[in-house]
């Protein structure tokens, strides 16, 4: 299977209709970079920058935070990568931060949160960023953004940084796009207005599916008591494609759904283009992909999700397709 799935590496991931879908990878740490090459992902959708925070003894300076980035761009070439602001609290804790003792961690002061009570580090952080990526296209998206309103006010806090650079007369970026995580579920009722105001959207489905049910993805009694592919999913996951189209906003799906086979087929059933995934999911999706043809997979996606009744998921209906195309 492995040489398989090298085989298909300098393949494009095109299906058998002509759809062409965007496969990238998840990454965090520069020893996830040889994997862009190996796998012939198109670029990293989604690089956790929280990861060198977690695993420093003390909170990394601004110039580690640079050395980093920079060392990313250049291991990734030419391929793009969308940097994700700082993601922690909740589950992901710093042992050098002071610990804040909150009854429920994963509604609490986590993610952009932090980032606006606290500006300095995102303030931080952006600058290594816009230095690393002088002469690139830089590409930041913030996670938890819980609504439109917060992600201008950390547009504001970056963009803040790049007027204090050109004092300077710093170089910078050759371009900047600005995105928001689709992760928490208020943000499904200002898809457009989010759509409108970001350059990007990528969806965390992980916390996504946490919140949208109500179900601690890190608890095993309730983590997979529901089915991302059950209806109200697949209408949220409706709503994001079709507002981010609307508004030509590009949306990459970036949480675990992606890089599962059944999961994915859905997603471009679905119209999603791009899929950002662990190293190990691209050549079984990439795989998946090259036998599918999107069309009667859309006429069963319709016909399912048209059905009046009620229906668990759209789980057996899928694997009944994938069997037999
Ligand atoms: C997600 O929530 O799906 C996601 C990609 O981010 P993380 O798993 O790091 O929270
Ligand atoms: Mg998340």
């Amino acid at each position: 299977r492995q040489a398989q799935y090298r085989q298909l590496r300098d393949r494009p991931a095109v299906t058998r209709d002509g759809v062409e879908i965007a496969l990238q990878l998840n990454a965090g740490l520069l020893v996830d970079l040889p994997h862009l090459h190996e796998t012939g992902a198109v670029g990293i959708g989604l690089f956790r920058t929280e990861l060198q925070f977690m695993i420093a003894e003390r909170m990394p300076s601004a110039k580690d935070q640079q050395q980093l980035y920079a060392a990313v761009f250049a291991a990734a070439g030419d391929a793009p990568i969308t940097f994700r602001s700082l993601d922690i609290g909740g589950d992901k804790l710093l042992p050098y931060m002071p610990r804040v003792e909150e009854e429920n961690p994963a509604l609490g002061w986590r993610a952009i949160r932090i980032a606006l009570d606290r500006p300095a580090l995102l303030r931080i952080q952006a600058r290594a960023l816009l230095k690393a990526a002088a002469g690139r296209h830089l590409r930041i998206m913030f996670p938890m953004v819980a609504s439109t309103a917060e992600f201008e006010r950390a547009k504001l806090l970056v963009e803040g940084e790049i007027n204090w650079l050109k004092r300077q007369s710093s170089p910078l970026p050759e371009r900047l796009s600005l995105g928001a995580m689709v992760e928490v579920p208020s943000l499904l009722f200002e898809i457009g207005e989010i759509a409108q105001a970001a350059d990007f959207l990528s969806i965390g489905s992980n916390d996504l599916m946490q919140f949208l049910f109500a179900a601690d993805r890190g608890n095993k009694l309730v983590a997979s008591r529901f089915d991302p592919l059950s209806r109200a999913p697949l209408r949220a996951l409706t709503a994001i494609v079709e507002g981010a189209a609307e508004r030509n906003c590009p949306v990459t799906v970036c949480g675990e759904m992606a890089g599962r086979p059944l999961e994915a087929m859905l997603l471009i059933g679905l119209g999603f283009r791009s899929l950002s995934m662990s190293a190990a999911s691209i050549g079984p999706i990439k795989a998946m992909i090259l036998e599918l043809d999107t069309r009667p997979l859309k006429e069963l996606i319709r016909r399912e999700m048209d059905h009046a009744g009620t229906y668990e998921s759209l789980r057996p209906a899928l694997t009944d397709f994938a069997e037999r195309h």
